[in-house]
């Protein structure tokens, strides 16, 4: 990543403490509190009730996704599921919140103590420990005009959000992203939340203190809040972790506050001070009652889960013979996998893998498509690859074919012919070839025997500029030694 991680590498006497919560939206069909839809609202207060816009005399009723949906998250992060949870009101005012209170969960969440498992840089791994995941009710949106007029919208008020909160087991900024990209790929896994960042769907407060490594007490704890790409996230501890360590060096202290990331100016700033600790007067919602999960249930959502990022990490690793980084990849984007799996089992062939890292991703990527836009099935990439293995075609020719099929779903052994892609092979034909083109330049030839190797991938681009780069580069190679010797 990065090298500007080598700030803290300068002063090795210190450690860094991060710890970070994550709200994620679930994608119910309804709120957590009422019946209206959850789904996208094209106007401002639509998706809105009695309930989930605070008016006095109403009740909530929890919505069984939700905690299906919590559960299953606590499952996949090693979480205990509580058998008895419950939820509380936390008091604060803000013109988004209706009630003047969140319904959220405080002292009995409905998972504890779980971990996630994330890779270093260095391949090994380090467990980052989960303190708790609870569930919780967003807010509405404030609207600011340009006007200097404001709004306020409750189409979000009452969607189902789980806040998931780690101990301060983070290190530094690539284990925050690591982290960061790991939760976002189980929710995505697991089907209970979009992980859009831009919408809000996956938000990210980080906790971040520094201190010296002979002291036993965490530092003060600065919070970085909302910060919506793992670029900007990284961006922002590396530079808070500048920023506290310069501090405690001149012999300042670090101020407990909240700060918000200027994206532009690439620099945190204070929002808030937090000196004196918000009092939200937690006390118990007295009209919900306690949910209650047992075993059975459990072992019912159990049987639900998808293959998480981490068992189909290890498994292509295992199977299907992928690097560390290659299966990284494929294990942030399970479409993605998908694709790849279904190639390889027409062929199972490292040239898979190296055309869709090279050739598929950047074709994609140029188009502007995804790929379920993609023309060529994987069987089709898979036919791609016995060609280039039967010696039919070579790498340039692979390269040009595969854009072909890719926009036009072609036969790709028919799109060879009509390309005329066919690879010039035969020894006969590459070795009149050869002979012509060191006859004709005697000076190179000369050159090479005294000593000049690089002279050698002069023959060779000339060769296959002969061939109009349908030249097989193997025996290509082999001739050009032969005469040249
Ligand atoms: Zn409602
Ligand atoms: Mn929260």
């Amino acid at each position: 990543m990065s090298g500007k991680s080598s700030f803290l590498d300068s002063y090795p006497e210190y450690r860094v403490d991060i710890g970070i919560e994550v709200h994620v939206q679930l994608t119910t069909a309804s709120k957590i509190f009422c019946t209206c839809s959850n789904g996208f609202a094209k106007e401002a207060n639509i998706n809105i009730c009695q309930v989930c816009t605070g008016q006095p005399g109403v009740l909530p009723r929890l919505n069984k996704q939700a905690v299906e949906f919590a559960i299953k998250a606590g499952l996949a992060t090693n979480c205990q599921i509580s058998k008895q949870s419950k939820f509380d009101r936390k008091h604060y005012f803000y013109p988004d919140l209706p009630k003047n209170f969140q319904i959220t969960q405080n002292d009995q969440p409905i998972c504890t103590n779980g971990f996630v498992t994330i890779r270093l840089e260095d391949s090994s791994t380090k467990k980052i420990r989960l303190i708790r995941i609870h569930m919780e009710e967003d807010a509405g949106k404030n609207i600011h005009a340009a006007t200097g007029e404001s709004f306020v919208d409750l189409n979000r008020a009452g969607t189902p959000l789980l806040e998931i909160v780690s101990h301060p087991d983070i290190s530094n900024a690539y284990e925050a992203k690591a982290y960061l990209q790991m939760l976002h790929s189980i929710v995505r896994y697991l089907g209970i939340s979009t992980g859009n960042m831009e919408e809000g769907a996956f938000r990210a407060d980080t906790n971040i203190s520094v201190r010296k490594k002979t002291s036993d007490t965490l530092g003060t704890k600065v919070e970085l809040k909302n910060i919506n790409s793992f670029n900007f996230i990284v961006h922002a501890i590396e530079y808070e972790i500048e920023r506290q360590i310069t501090l405690l060096e001149d012999g300042e202290r670090v101020k407990q506050e909240t700060r918000l990331w200027d994206t532009k100016e690439r620099k945190s700033v204070s929002m808030r001070s937090k000196e004196e600790l918000a009092d939200y007067r937690y006390f118990n919602e007295p009209d919900l009652p306690i949910v209650e999960i047992d075993n059975d249930h459990i072992e019912q959502v159990k049987l639900t889960l998808p293959e998480l990022p981490e068992q189909k990490f290890e498994r292509l690793c295992a199977q299907k013979n992928l690097s560390v980084y290659e299966a990284e990849i494929l294990v942030e984007d399970p479409e993605l996998a998908n694709y790849f799996e279904k190639a390889y089992a027409s062929i199972a062939s490292k040239n898979i893998i190296n055309l869709i890292l090279r050739d598929v991703l950047s074709f994609i990527k140029e188009e502007k498509i995804s790929l379920n836009e993609l023309k060529m099935t994987p069987e089709q990439l898979a036919q791609i690859v016995t060609l280039l293995e039967k010696d039919a075609i070579n790498n340039r020719g692979a390269q040009e074919l595969l854009k072909h099929v890719a926009k036009t779903g072609d036969n790709p052994a028919d799109a060879v012919k009509k390309l005329g892609l066919e690879q010039v092979g035969s020894s006969a034909e590459l070795e009149l070839i050869i002979k012509e083109l060191v006859a004709a330049h005697p000076a190179q030839v000369e050159q090479y025997k005294a000593g000049q190797q690089k002279l050698f991938g002069f023959f060779v681009g000339e060769a296959m500029k002969k061939t109009q780069g349908r030249g097989n580069p193997k025996i290509i190679q082999e001739l050009l030694k032969k005469y040249l010797s």
